[in-house]
């Protein structure tokens, strides 16, 4: 990955980060893209994204160096943008590879790009905090934490997720974790296990209102250019790139 010239995002990185951590737990949390701090460091969320992953991880408990991190592109898109479908295509064989290595039990999948290299017919809103199944391991979507510091109420959400994992843990083990990742990018049905927790009505009311809310104010971002901001704390290598 550190040579690789597959796509064109190899032009202007500083450091390709192919990802960090261990496979002890059976987790493989996967991103979308370095950002200034991971190219930079050739290391995955190292910036504040990366302190609220560490947050999340750490009220399961789990902690970060259980886990392995990688993202679904190893070299950091220009501007922060978005990935672009050529380049994930290019990169896929390194996700791939990294995934019959690993041989993980639950594929957590932060933000809406990775989502879609596993689920391409999910809603990041709609999917979230969802335990499926997929090619007989556990695939967990999630927000993108840089999402969750851009908007306090999914970062709620991604708190309320996250406790999950270890019920998406429990049900990996039901599930065989001798069948390798794919290799040929093929796509099987996915089915949801168990729903989300649903609380008591009135405040299940609430919960909708935010969902829905959210969602709102998700769509409208994901056109959105970065705030004057987040355009600062682009500069001062503080932002991991992802949406949602
Ligand atoms: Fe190669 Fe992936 Fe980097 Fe593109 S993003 S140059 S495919 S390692």
């Amino acid at each position: 990955m550190r040579s690789c010239t597959s796509c064109a995002l190899h032009k202007g990185r500083t450091n390709a980060v192919p990802g960090s951590g261990s496979a002890g737990t059976g987790i493989l949390i996967i991103g979308e893209g370095p950002g200034f701090n991971e190219d930079q460091q050739g290391l995955p969320f190292v910036g504040r994204s990366g302190k609220l992953l560490d947050e999340l991880l750490a009220a399961v408990p789990i902690a970060r160096e259980d886990v392995f991190v990688t993202n679904v592109v190893k070299c950091r898109p220009p501007d922060n943008r978005d990935p672009l479908p050529e380049e994930v295509v290019a990169c896929r064989p390194y996700l791939n590879r990294q995934m019959e290595l690993l041989d993980p039990r639950v594929i957590v999948t932060l933000g809406r790009h990775s989502m879609l290299r596993f689920y391409p017919e999910g809603k990041i809103s709609k999917d979230h905090g969802k335990i499926l199944e997929w090619e007989g391991r556990i695939l967990f979507p999630l927000y993108h934490p840089a999402a969750g510091l851009r908007n306090p109420a999914i970062k709620k959400i991604l708190q309320e997720d996250v406790l999950r994992l270890p019920e998406a843990l429990r049900e990996s083990s039901r599930l065989s974790a001798s069948a390798l990742a794919p290799t040929s990018n093929s796509i099987t049905e996915i089915h949801e296990i168990t729903e989300p927790l649903k609380p008591e009505q009135p405040a299940q009311q609430t919960a909708e209102a935010l969902e829905s809310n959210v969602a709102e104010v998700a769509e409208a971002q994901l056109s959105e250019p970065l705030l004057k901001n987040e355009k600062q704390e682009e500069e001062q290598g503080d932002r991991q790139l992802g949406m949602f």
